[in-house]
């Protein structure tokens, strides 16, 4: 039987901290489904489109032999019913900091209890990618800061192109 992991963020945008968790969930399953989350009251910089393309590019620039094995899908709901319908029985969350573990481990617990045939399964951020969020890559580009220790190529210049086009259009 196929063991499907699924692993759900915002990624707006898709950085090298998320890449090295994709890059654990595909050493641990034969299929990684990535799911964007989609909150309706939360104004995105990427749209979801957007986020889909960064994500597929930044696969294709890291990961070139595993493409077949990653979905990219939306969700806008509880994570763990999404996983549950698509017969997910992993779930990857990344690990930073113990901020992120006192977090991880409360969300990891309710929802076992929601979906008791799901495990949640921490990978450790590394070293070069415990300090990235997506917040701060956010912020670092719109001060048209050096991304490129922090992003793929592909999410650099689609932010350098986001920043520039705001700057031109205000
Ligand atoms: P962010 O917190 O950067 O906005 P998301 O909300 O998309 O990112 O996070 C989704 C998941 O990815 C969470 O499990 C989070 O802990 C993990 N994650 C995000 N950035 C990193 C990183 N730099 N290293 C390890 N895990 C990360």
């Amino acid at each position: 039987m196929q063991r499907i992991a699924f692993y759900a963020g915002s990624f707006d945008p898709p950085t090298n901290g998320h890449l090295d968790i994709i890059a654990g969930g595909l050493n641990l399953a034969d299929k990684l489904v990535l799911a964007i989350g989609i909150h309706h009251a939360k104004q995105p910089l990427f749209s979801f489109e957007e986020r889909v393309s960064l994500l597929h590019g930044s696969i294709e620039a890291c990961f070139p032999d595993h493409i077949a094995k990653i979905d990219i899908i939306a969700f806008d709901g509880l994570l763990i019913d999404k996983a549950r319908e698509i017969g997910a029985k992993i779930l990857i969350r990344g690990l930073r900091d113990a901020t992120d573990f006192d977090y991880e481990m409360r969300l990891a617990g309710m929802n076992k209890m929601l979906a008791p045939g799901i495990d949640t399964i921490f990978i450790p951020a590394q070293a070069r990618t415990r300090h990235l969020s997506a917040t701060l890559v956010r912020q670092i580009a719109t001060m048209r800061g050096d991304l490129s220790s922090f992003v793929p190529g592909v999410v650099r210049t689609a932010l350098i192109d986001k920043f520039d086009n705001k700057k031109a259009i205000s």
